[in-house]
This record gives structure tokens, sequence and C-alpha cells, in this order.
């Protein structure tokens, strides 16, 4: 599994600005905007094709943009029809599959609906289909993280609480941390620096250092009501406190990709970006420079003949 060492900013989709939009040309597109990741949109259906899948790998490899994957949204592991079921299943391995072959070291999507079942019936549900989705992708070595979102209605499964449950208990899941749709399913919770330590701690308490290393982040301003999510809005417009969320991401020295889901995807990641970006300095702990202070000192101070080389 891929291993990061700081935290990487990117849109949901190719970004709006990308002139030809086109995958190929979104990923050259979000270095060029001074971003380094793109999230693969299958929402509606795993729209590349095997063999544009081992160009759109070169591109974001030369480029070095990290790729992430949502999976499609006719997804419920909790069906009362196997049927539908069966095919939610499917759905999610052909995404995973696809996106491995595209390079991308991550693939989220909406797990189920609760329907009118106990919800700790659902969970059990959830977890053994992922189990069988994991052991599948493990038996063709299709080598990604599968991960279910925080979702934004309190309808749907996935709470941070029963996401990081189940990442605990299952190889190669991990949740993907949606903290616009937190705060709507909570109808306005998780909004203070405090509740967004709850979720890190949280992480951290269950999934270990691996856990906060390894992010795959969704985030955008977000309309709601006592039903949970409406629609995304643009940051400044909407009442999520990005500042303090950015700031404890600072404090726990979080490391992977954050992708921003607003209406205006680029404006937005680069916003977070940048908010992100002047927070370090002060933020000492922030464990980048120094190191990087060092190595260079290193650097500076070998000397081949003093070691000994000729
Ligand atoms: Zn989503």
């Amino acid at each position: 599994m891929r291993t990061f060492n700081k935290l990487l900013f990117g849109t949901a989709g190719i970004p709006t600005s990308t002139p030809e939009r086109n995958t190929l040309n979104g990923i050259s597109h979000v270095r060029k905007l001074g971003l380094s990741a793109m999230e693969l949109e299958f929402v509606q259906s795993v729209n590349i094709g095997a063999d544009l899948a081992k160009e759109v790998k070169k591109a974001a490899e030369k480029e070095d943009v990290t790729l992430t994957c949502h999976g499609q949204y006719f997804i419920n592991l909790n069906s009362a029809e196997k049927a539908k079921e069966e095919a939610s299943i499917q759905r999610i391995l052909n995404a995973a599959r696809r996106a491995y072959e595209c390079g991308a070291f991550s693939m989220t999507f909406h797990a189920a609906f609760y329907q009118k079942d106990d919800p700790k019936k659902v969970y059990e549900t959830v977890k053994e289909n992922m189990k069988g989705i994991t052991k599948t992708l493990k038996d063709e070595g299709v080598n990604i993280w599968v991960r279910p979102e925080t979702t934004g209605k309190p309808t749907q499964f996935g709470s941070i609480q029963e996401l990081v449950k189940m990442s605990s208990e299952l190889e190669n899941v991990m949740p993907t941390v949606d903290f616009a749709h937190l705060h709507a399913r909570t109808g306005g919770k998780y909004n203070t620096y405090e509740e967004f330590k709850e979720v890190m701690d949280l992480i951290e308490k269950h999934l270990g250092k691996e856990g906060l290393n390894n992010m795959h982040i969704h985030m955008a301003g977000i309309n709601y009501s006592e039903k949970g999510e409406r629609n995304h809005l643009i940051l400044k417009e909407s009442d999520m406190n990005y500042t303090d969320l950015i700031a404890v991401w600072h404090e726990y020295k979080i490391k992977g990709v954050v992708i921003c889901e607003s209406p205006n995807i680029e404006v937005d990641a680069l916003l977070m970006k940048n908010e992100y970006d002047s927070n370090k300095k002060i933020f000492e702990h922030d464990s980048v420079t120094p190191e990087f202070d060092k190595s260079q000192k290193a650097k500076a101070e070998y000397n081949p003949y003093k070691a000994g080389r000729k």
C-alpha cells in the first residue's frame, strides 16, 4: 500500500477550468493549478476503459498526481433484495479493479441504507459483504483501499463510529472521512475544533498512526436540514468551519489526500491548500521543514573525500 509523507489536495473529478475536459488533460491541469490529487468519478458508471486506464496511470505518475476513485452511487450492501445486493458488490469490485489499473490508491463509496433495519444488524450485513469484497480483491492482487464513506444522511449507513469500527475489524478497509457529510448527518455537529479533534482521536485510538498517516478525506461546503445533506456549497458560502478543521489536521499531523467536492472544485481545493500551507508556519511541530533542513545540512556537510572515497 502507498504511504504518504504529507497531505495532498485535489479535486473531485476533472477540474472545471481544464481545457478540453477529459481525464488525461485533467491530471495535467491539476498539476498546473498547483494541486496534487484527483478523484476519478465513477459515480454513474466505470467510465474509463482498460486501455485508457494504462494511459491514466502513466499520466498520473508523470505529473506526480495521486489518484483516488469514487464508486457508483447505486450501491446498497444492505438491500432486502439479494440481486440488488449482489449487483452492488459487483459495482464496487469493478470500480476498485479499474481504479487500481489507473494507479489509484483508494476507492470510496456510500455503502448502504439502513432501510428499517436495526443499525447493528445492518453493520453485520455490510461487514460480511465487505469481507467478501476485500477477499476477492486480495485474491486477484488488486491492491487498493476500499473505503466506505461517512454519509450525509441519517438514513444512510456510515457514521464515523461505524466506519472506524469496521476498519479496525477488516483488512484493506479504512474510512473515507467526509467532514461535510459528518456535519450534515448530525444536523450541524462536527463543526468545532473540539468536535474535529474527537474524529481524529477516534481514528487514532482504533486505527492508530496508520489511520492518521493514510487518510482519504472529502471536504466541501454543505447545505443541510434535519434530514441531513441537501447539496454541496462553496466553502465561503456555507457554515463549514474549514479553518479550524485545517488547524486540527496540522495538530494531528495527518497525511494522505483531501478531495474537494465543492461546486467550484479547484477554487476551494486551492483555498484549503493555501490555508493549510499558511498554517504550517504556526504549527512548528510540522515535520516537513525541519527534516528538509536537516537533510540539506547533511548533504552540505558530506564530503566524499573525508568519508574515505577517492
Ligand atoms: Zn461520496
